[in-house]
């Protein structure tokens, strides 16, 4: 007999279940479909003279990516992944290239796909700080915060048991040899995923910065700044003036933006004071390596979105009117740069955006 549990599981709790998580977990689940057994989980790729992006490779449950500041004495890494696994992977990989210390971790911001495998380097490294912003060394441990913090540790294991169990129901009904093994795949992270967030100890911030800070690691000038509200209300960048190399966490991406818990109508200003640093490479919190052009690419997005947002809501457009029409009007200029890689891709975003653009810019004008 099964339990009314098992049950509801079965019929649709599952499905239930991973839509009261919000769209940045949805958004993060790789398609049934895409290939993600015996990947990598990085690419570690050199930007400057000792400076390396760690790419991540398509997970069931995404990873950011990283980057690697070598310094004369210890290694700074820029957030930490969704899991210890993926941390202890990259952490292994710098291993092998230096056995120095890491000194530092920052976290660009609070989400739960840059910061949860922060354990790993404070286990491994004792002494090590944890350096945050004011405001995401706060929205750590709040509880309403958003898609990330000790409090959505719960709430991703809330969810973990729906998202194991619409798997298994996929792989039941899948005929397909590829698409069932991927699946597979997919079932197999997701319980391992489960696993780790029941063992999870968190690393939080043990230093913040509150607008701007320089560290001068071991030779190299690594400077903090706090530049506004973008992605969230407490975004850091992490800029190395001589290497002319900038990590932006999600704040600019090269993926579609994540806005739920951002704040658009400020989002280009922010990146505007970012432009002005001199710098020529984006280490961005998803997608390849990118030059500074691809700033104004994403920033136009956001002036772009908002104009014509405002105007479809003043002609009298339902919501859903301007999700299919605006959606369409921006496909010509930013569809296709948006849709490079499996995740994060235009159509999977556009409509999510415009209406958090909707919410958030125009119904509070
Ligand atoms: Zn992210
Ligand atoms: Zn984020």
């Amino acid at each position: 007999m099964w339990t009314r549990r098992q049950v509801l599981a079965q019929i649709g709790l599952a499905a239930a279940a991973v839509h009261t998580l919000d769209p940045h977990e949805l958004c993060c689940v790789m398609p049934a479909d895409a290939q993600t057994a015996g990947k990598d989980l990085f690419e570690l790729k050199k930007v400057g003279d000792g400076v390396y992006a760690a790419i991540a490779a398509p997970r069931f449950k995404v990873n950011c990516n990283a980057a690697v500041i070598m310094t004369n004495d210890g290694v700074v890494v820029v957030d930490s992944h969704s899991k210890p696994s993926a941390a202890r992977a990259l952490y292994n990989e710098i291993q092998s290239m230096t056995k120095q210390p890491i000194r530092k971790i920052i976290n660009t911001h609070f989400h739960w796909d840059h910061w949860q495998g922060n354990e790993v380097y404070a286990n491994a490294n004792p002494g090590v700080e944890v350096v945050a912003s004011e405001r995401t060394k706060d929205n750590l441990t709040r509880p309403d915060a958003g898609v990330g913090g000790v409090p959505y540790i719960e709430k991703q294991l809330a969810a973990v048991p729906g998202e194991i169990a619409k798997l298994k129901a996929d792989i039941q009904k899948e005929t397909d040899p590829a698409k069932k093994a991927n699946l597979e795949s997919n079932l197999q992270q997701a319980e391992e995923f489960q696993k780790e967030l029941q063992n999870m100890k968190p690393a939080l911030p043990t230093r913040t910065v509150a607008t701007t800070t320089t560290l001068r690691e071991g030779g190299r000038e690594i400077q903090l700044h706090v530049l506004g509200r973008a992605h969230t209300n407490g975004d850091l960048f992490i800029y190395l003036p001589k290497e002319k190399v900038v990590a932006t966490g999600d704040a600019l991406i090269d993926w579609m933006p994540f806005m739920a818990d951002g704040y658009p109508a400020e989002w280009p200003e922010t990146l505007t004071t970012l432009e002005k640093l001199g710098f020529d490479h984006i280490i961005p919190g998803h997608g390849e390596v990118r030059p500074k052009t691809h700033l104004a690419f994403f920033r136009g997005y956001f002036v772009d979105l908002i104009a014509a947002v405002q105007k479809a809501s003043a002609e009298g457009a339902t919501l859903d009117e301007m999700k299919t029409k605006v959606g369409d009007q921006l496909a010509a200029k930013y569809e296709s740069g948006f849709s490079k890689y499996p995740l994060g891709r235009y159509r999977d975003r556009v409509g999510t955006n415009i209406e958090a653009v909707y919410q958030k810019v125009v119904k509070k004008a």
